[in-house]
């Protein structure tokens, strides 16, 4: 299809006022029509003056008005209907004879006889009066009454539509959010509220000269807070909030992108002070060198790039936009006077994520919460994700008729969102249920054999909904932010441990460690060509990050033998920490039965229980405690 034909490129009338008037005058015709039916309506029978005078001599007149002119009268024809009849006038001056002596003696036969002196209005103002007045003042209500539906639908926090191109754009007034319900993300908050502090205050700043970013880019992972915190800037703010997904402008706009830009910009501009937000700005911005072209994309990008250009910076419109693929817009976008700043949201640390979790908490009744616990479980959470889990702590309250939120509902809720529910029917034979248990043991004892690994925190083999018939969960005691060449190998180490159990205790290996192999070959891998932790290629980077915030799937940037010569690396080190997990697990044989003992008769046991079966065995082994 050839859209570029049909586009409405040029001027789309936002509001025309000819409308208005056309609209008016319909109106004033229909007006007319009603109320004085008479005009162009024949029903006054025109007839010579001879006639007149003779029904005026047969005594059949009754009313008779002079006027402009004519001379109306009615008269009963023969049938005694009263018919009215007009005529001109002309000079007789025994008329009024005439009609005296017509009316006498009968009492009966009275005639009313009327002069209408002439009130000569000019053609000019009748039409005024009739046509142009009444026009005017339909106008006017038309007018009127279409800005208060918009304005009393915008006060009321609904939505107010803008153009008339079709589908709609929104503007939000009255927004609710704050900075208060966005836990952490400090940083980018501060920055943010200096935007707020200009759209409260302009004159601040253009009295100083300096004028603000136009555009800010909220760039991070997914479930971060991008769009809610763009929502809390303008709740703080306090001004109209345009907000539209990138998605949509492709989607809902078909073949008028860019006019739709132009409609939103016109009218941000008529709002201001206002903030336009865009979501998931990638939808548009891409680069446009990348790939096939795409001309309806590429027109709404141009313009968005011409109007960004365009309007004052100084008038009050901020335009904040979102996306976690920063590294696919088009450059043209993050120029200066444009997107120029950059606000990074991160998944949040510990504290952060302590903060988002009580802040969710707050909707909800809860019970002491130690959460602590609960913020250390959730390393790598996103702000969406400890949402999500408090809510299903809630329902789990719900489900075991408690009237408030546990910490014990948290841990459980925590578990669900990353591991998947509880499968409660799913029943393991007595083989697959030791085998479990050894291979998540298997896990447990070799980190806690080694330094530099988190405790364990909780070994079960309850099946989940994921697939997965078992876990061992280890948690950090802080925040990490570095991670050492010996601490990622560790991690490898524990990693092999569950199948190292399977092969030492019952001589075979089983499926169950497909997703240990897949995540410690991605960390050997990473170490190889990312991290520079391998002696043969040194500081050599072979791989770089497509999407950084979706998933980090990465391409190799080295020549094909490197590639496979980094298979060959990989390889090794993944041996190597099997091979030392292999030794942990043999020379630690009687902690493997006692505590798979264990796990099999509870099913579920903690970190600490699990600790006090290695130090019973184990006392003066350096094991970390
Ligand atoms: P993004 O746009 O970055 O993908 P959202 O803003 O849509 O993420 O966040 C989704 C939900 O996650 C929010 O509605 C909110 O409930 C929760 N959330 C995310 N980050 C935070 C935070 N910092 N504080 C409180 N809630 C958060
Ligand atoms: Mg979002
Ligand atoms: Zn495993």
């Amino acid at each position: 299809m050839n859209k570029k034909k049909e586009y409405p490129n040029s001027k789309i009338p936002v509001q025309n006022p000819y409308m208005g008037i056309l609209f008016g005058l319909l109106l004033v015709l229909l007006l007319n029509g009603l109320l004085f039916p008479n005009i162009g309506k024949n029903r006054i029978i025109a007839t010579d003056y001879i006639s007149f005078i003779e029904k005026v001599d047969a005594g059949k007149v009754r009313d008779v008005i002079i006027k402009d002119n004519h001379i109306y009268f009615t008269a009963d024809d023969d049938e005694g209907k009263t018919v009215a009849y007009k005529t001109g006038e002309t000079n007789d001056p025994q008329l009024v004879d005439r009609l005296l002596k017509a009316q006498s003696p009968n009492e009966s036969n009275k005639i009313n006889f009327n002069r209408i002196v002439p009130q000569e209005n000019s053609p000019i103002l009748n039409f005024f009066l009739f046509w142009v007045l009444p026009g005017l003042i339909f106008y006017l209500i038309w007018k009127q009454t279409s800005k208060s539906i918009q304005s009393k639908i915008g006060a009321g926090g609904n939505f107010m539509s803008i153009g008339n191109s079709g589908a709609k754009i929104y503007a939000e007034s009255d927004i609710k959010t704050t900075f208060a319900d966005v836990a952490g993300q400090d940083e980018a908050k501060d920055t943010l509220r200096e935007i707020v502090d200009f759209l409260h205050n302009p004159s601040k700043y253009t009295e100083v000269g300096a004028s603000l970013p136009k555009g800010a880019l909220l760039v991070g992972p997914p479930g971060t807070g991008k769009t809610l915190i763009a929502r809390a800037v303008a709740g703080e703010a306090k001004v109209p909030f345009f907000a539209i997904s990138g998605s949509e402008f492709v989607q809902m706009f078909v073949g008028m992108g860019a006019a739709k830009v132009r409609d939103l910009f016109k009218q941000a501009n008529e709002k201001a002070p206002c903030i336009i937000f865009i979501d998931e700005i990638d939808a548009i911005g891409k680069r446009r060198d990348s790939g096939m072209g795409n001309d309806e994309r590429e027109q709404t990008l141009n313009q968005l790039l011409t109007e960004m250009d365009g309007f004052d910076g100084r008038k009050g419109v901020v335009i904040l936009a979102a996306t976690n693929r920063p590294e696919s817009l088009d450059k043209a976008l993050l120029r200066p006077g444009r997107f120029d700043r950059r606000i990074q949201m991160e998944l949040p640390d510990l504290e952060g994520r302590k903060a988002i979790l009580a802040v969710h908490l707050k909707k909800v009744k809860h019970a002491d919460i130690d959460m602590d616990v609960v913020a250390r479980a959730t390393a790598g959470s996103s702000g969406a994700e400890l949402a999500n889990i408090v809510n299903e702590a809630a329902l789990r309250a719900v489900r075991m008729n408690r009237k408030a939120v546990t910490t014990s509902d948290l841990e459980e809720s925590v578990e669900t969102v990353l591991a998947g529910a509880q499968k409660k029917n799913a029943v393991l034979s007595d083989t697959e249920k030791r085998l479990v248990a050894y291979h998540e043991i298997g896990h447990a004892l070799v980190a806690a054999m080694q330094t530099h690994s988190a405790p364990v925190h909780k070994i079960t083999i309850i099946p989940r909904t994921s697939g997965a018939l078992g876990y061992t969960m280890q948690v950090d005691s802080g925040e990490h932010y570095l991670m050492d060449k010996k601490e990622l190998f560790n991690r490898i180490v524990t990693l092999t441990g569950g199948r190292s159990a399977e092969e030492t205790v019952f001589e075979t290996i089983t499926t169950g460690a497909s997703n240990d192999i897949e995540q410690a070959t991605k960390l050997a891998r990473a170490m190889v060509t990312r991290y520079g932790m391998s002696e043969k290629y040194d500081m050599m980077g072979l791989e770089t990050v497509n999407n950084a915030y979706l998933g980090g799937d990465s391409s190799l940037t080295c020549s094909s033998d490197t590639a496979s010569d980094i298979d060959k690396e990989v390889l090794n080190v993944i041996k190597e920490a099997h091979e030392k997990a292999r030794h942990i697990i043999t020379d630690h044989m009687d902690i493997m039965h006692k505590a798979a003992a264990f796990l099999i008769e509870r099913e579920t046991i903690t970190g600490d229980e699990f600790m006090k079966i290695v130090k019973e065995n184990e006392p003066c082994e350096n094991h970390k405690s």
